[in-house]
């Protein structure tokens, strides 16, 4: 399954290819405070393959936060947050925004609650790896 997504005004875009095709797309709603503020509902598949494309890498802010070992990748111009990124030993991992996702059914949505309050680094980094989309790349104009 070919799921596309973007931010609102379409700086930030992906493409996400889902294999096989799910029966059912996780939805993390995350428990802190910024996930809450910024409607962050996030879904990734360990077998998925991302591209995100940045349109204009000046209308793009990474924010890190809390432990630094994710980037939130903000569009500075609708202030969606479409795409996390995570660094790990030199392979980037990334989970997207449900609310990016386009011509999603809501019933193939399944809602979960995610609480990582008091997770350690080390168990935070193995879930990434596990879970989280590890295909992942990034371009842009300048770096294409
Ligand atoms: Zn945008």
């Amino acid at each position: 399954m070919l799921i596309s997504g973007q931010c609102q005004c379409g700086n930030i875009s992906f493409n996400l290819e889902w294999l096989p095709d799910p029966t059912k797309i996780p939805a993390w709603a995350c428990s802190c405070s910024f996930c809450q503020t910024h409607k962050g509902v996030w879904t990734s598949s360990p077998a998925a393959k991302l591209q995100v494309h940045i349109n204009n890498l000046t209308q793009l802010s990474r924010h890190t936060f809390g432990t630094r070992t994710a980037d939130f990748l903000v569009c500075k111009q609708c202030e969606d947050i479409p795409v996390v990124t995570s660094e790990i030993d030199g392979r980037l991992y990334a989970v997207v925004n449900v609310h990016a996702l386009h011509d999603i059914s809501p019933a193939l949505l399944k809602h979960l609650w995610s609480d990582f309050d008091g997770e350690t680094v080390e168990a935070r980094t193995n879930r990434r790896r596990q879970n989280w989309i590890s295909n992942v790349t990034i371009t842009s104009p300048l770096n294409a």
